[in-house]
C-alpha cells in the first residue's frame, strides 16, 4: 500500500476517533447519571448529554468528514474484504448514512416528543390507564414512520427502524424464524403446563441477605472471566452494561433478599455483555469497530452466559455447593436437582423482563407482531391493548388484568426504540447456535463447566466471537462462527431437551 493510501485511511481513522471518543463521554456521563449522581443533577446532565451527542453527530455529518471517507473509500477497494481497514471503511459509511437520513428538524421533533411520551407512559403505568397515553404513542409512532422513510427501505417500512438495530435483518427474516418457531414454542408451553411433575420453587422464596449475595456475585464474575482490571459492578435500578471503551467496561445490578435468582442471573447475563466488549480488540477502540456487532448478537453473549452456561445443571454443580455454604439455613435442606428444577421453572407470566427462557420469545413475537401493524398502518394505537390481550392469551393462555401488566409494561416505545424487540429474540437463537458449535468443537464442555473452569469457552468465544468486534454484520459473523446463518432449530432442539428432561414430558 502506497504512502498517501495510508494517509487517507489515517485522515478518516481521526475524525472517527474524536466521534467515538464523544459517544465514549457520552457513555461514561450516562453510567454516571444512573449510578452516582445526586437526584437533582437530571436536568443538567440531560443538557450535557445533548451537547456530547450533537457534537458526535455534527461532525460525523460535516463534509470534511464525507471527504475523508470518500477517499478512503477508493483506497480499500481492493483489500480483501474481512480486512480491518475494508471494514472500517464500511462501518463508517454505514454509520454515516444513517446520521444523516434524519432532518434535523426530525430528530428535534422525535426527541421533544419522547421527552413527553416517558412521564406521560410512567403515569400511565401507574394509573393502568392507557387511554391517556395514547395521544403520546401516536406522535411517537407517526415521527417513527417518517424517520423510516426517510432512512429509506426496499421491502417493508419495519426494515428501516430494524437495521439500526440489526444491520443486516429485515421484518421478513424475522417474520419467517419467528413463524418457524411459534408452533412449537407454543406446544411446548402447552405440554409443560399440563405436565404433573411441577418443580417446587419454595426453596427460592426465602430471605436471602443481601450482603452475602453480593459477595457471592462479586466473586462470580472474576471467576467466569470478567475483568476485574478493566471493569467494574455498581449498583443501579435496572442492571445493565456500558463500555466506553475495552478498558473500561462496567456493570450494574440490583439486590433483593427476596430474588436470589435476579442478581446470580443478572450477574452472568451483564458479564456476558461485558466480556464481549472486554474481548474486543484494542486496536478497534475509538472506531466504530469496537464493542460488538449488534444488538442481537451481544444479547447472544448476555444469554449464553445467563441460560446455557448458568441455568445448567453442570454449572451449579460446581457452584451449589458454594452457595449453601454460604445460605446454609436456606439451602441444606435441599438438593442440586431441587435447585436447579427451582431455577428453571416454566410458567406463563404477563411481564417479559421475568419471563423464563421458554416463554420469553412469545413476549417478543407478540411485540413483533404489534409494531409491523402499527408501522403499516393496519392498527390503530387505540387498539393495541385488545390485540396484545388475545395474542396473550393465544401464546401463553393468559389475559393481562390490566395494561400494566400488559401493553404498558416496557419503556421501549414511549423512547421511540420501534423495531429493537426482535433482538432479543434473535439473540436467543443465536446463543442456542454458537453454543451447539461451541459445544462441539470443545471436548467435554460440560465437564470443564461442572469443575469451574471456563477458560476453554471463553478462549473459543474469543476466537470466534470476540476477536471480530463488529467487523462484519450480525449475519456474516453467523456464517463465520457457526457455519450457517440464523436458525431456530438448535434454539427449539435446546429447549426441547433440557425441559423434556425437568418436566418428564
Ligand atoms: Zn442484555
Amino acid at each position: 500500500m502506497g504512502f498517501g493510501m495510508r494517509d487517507s485511511i489515517e485522515r478518516l481513522r481521526a475524525k472517527l476517533k474524536y466521534v467515538w471518543s464523544l459517544r465514549a463521554c457520552e457513555s461514561i456521563i450516562g453510567w454516571d447519571q444512573l449510578v452516582m449522581m445526586p437526584a437533582g443533577g437530571g436536568g443538567v446532565r440531560a443538557e450535557q448529554k445533548a451537547a456530547l451527542s450533537e457534537a458526535a453527530h455534527s461532525a460525523l455529518i460535516d463534509d470534511s468528514f464525507r471527504k475523508a471517507l470518500d477517499e478512503a473509500e477508493e483506497t480499500v477497494c481492493n483489500l480483501p474484504e474481512d480486512s480491518d481497514d475494508r471494514c472500517l471503511v464500511r462501518a463508517a459509511r454505514w454509520h454515516f448514512e444513517r446520521a444523516r437520513a434524519l432532518p434535523t428538524t426530525l430528530v428535534k421533533e422525535l426527541a421533544h416528543a419522547t421527552g413527553l411520551a416517558y412521564p406521560a407512559w410512567v403515569e400511565a403505568r401507574k394509573n393502568k390507564d392507557f387511554t391517556s397515553f395514547v395521544p403520546y404513542l401516536e406522535k411517537v409512532y407517526k415521527l417513527s414512520r417518517e424517520a423510516a422513510h426517510c432512512y429509506g427501505f426496499k421491502e417493508h417500512v419495519y426494515d428501516a427502524l430494524l437495521e439500526g438495530y440489526e444491520p443486516g435483518m429485515t421484518a421478513s427474516k424475522v417474520s419467517s424464524l419467528f413463524s418457524e418457531l411459534k408452533r412449537p414454542l407454543v406446544e411446548l408451553v402447552a405440554s409443560i403446563t399440563s405436565s404433573g411433575k411441577q418443580p417446587s420453587v419454595d426453596l427460592l422464596e426465602q430471605d436471602f441477605a443481601v450482603n452475602i449475595q453480593r459477595r457471592f456475585v462479586e466473586q462470580l464474575a472474576p471467576m467466569i472471566g470478567f475483568d476485574m482490571t478493566r471493569g467494574r459492578i455498581d449498583l443501579s435500578v435496572h442492571p445493565f452494561c456500558s463500555a466506553s471503551s475495552s478498558r473500561d467496561v462496567r456493570l450494574t445490578l440490583r439486590y433483593c433478599s427476596r430474588n436470589l435468582p435476579s442478581a446470580v442471573f443478572g450477574l452472568l447475563h451483564e458479564a456476558g455483555h461485558g466480556m464481549y466488549e472486554q474481548g474486543s480488540p484494542s486496536r478497534f477502540d475509538g472506531t466504530p469497530l469496537k464493542g460488538g456487532c449488534s444488538l442481537g448478537i451481544h444479547e447472544s453473549q448476555s444469554r449464553l452466559w445467563e441460560n446455557h452456561v448458568g441455568r445448567s445443571r453442570e454449572f451449579w454443580e460446581y457452584h451449589y455447593p458454594r452457595l449453601q455454604a454460604i445460605f446454609p439455613y436456606q439451602l441444606q435442606g435441599y438438593s442440586i436437582d431441587e435447585f436447579y428444577k427451582a431455577i428453571n421453572k416454566v410458567r406463563p407470566s404477563f411481564i417479559r423482563v421475568e419471563a423464563d427462557e421458554v416463554t420469553y420469545c412469545l413476549h417478543i413475537l407478540l411485540r413483533f407482531e404489534i409494531e409491523c401493524k402499527l408501522l403499516e398502518g393496519a392498527l390503530e394505537v387505540t387498539d393495541i391493548p385488545e390485540v396484545w390481550n388475545s395474542l396473550m392469551e393465544e401464546y401463553l393462555g393468559i389475559v393481562p388484568p390490566d395494561d400494566a401488566a400488559g401493553c404498558l409494561q416496557d419503556v421501549h416505545w414511549s423512547e421511540g426504540l420501534i423495531g429493537y424487540f426482535p433482538t432479543y429474540c434473535l439473540g436467543s437463537l443465536a446463543a442456542a447456535q454458537i453454543w451447539e458449535k461451541a459445544s462441539t468443537e470443545i471436548e467435554h464442555l460440560g465437564e470443564y463447566i461442572a469443575r469451574g473452569d471456563y477458560e476453554p469457552l471463553r478462549s473459543w468465544l474469543a476466537q470466534n466471537i470476540y476477536c471480530h468486534g463488529a467487523k462484519f454484520f450480525p449475519e456474516e459473523l453467523m456464517v463465520r462462527s457457526t457455519g450457517r446463518p440464523l436458525e431456530v432449530r438448535p434454539f427449539l432442539q435446546y429447549l426441547q431437551r433440557k425441559f423434556s428432561d425437568i418436566y418428564a414430558i
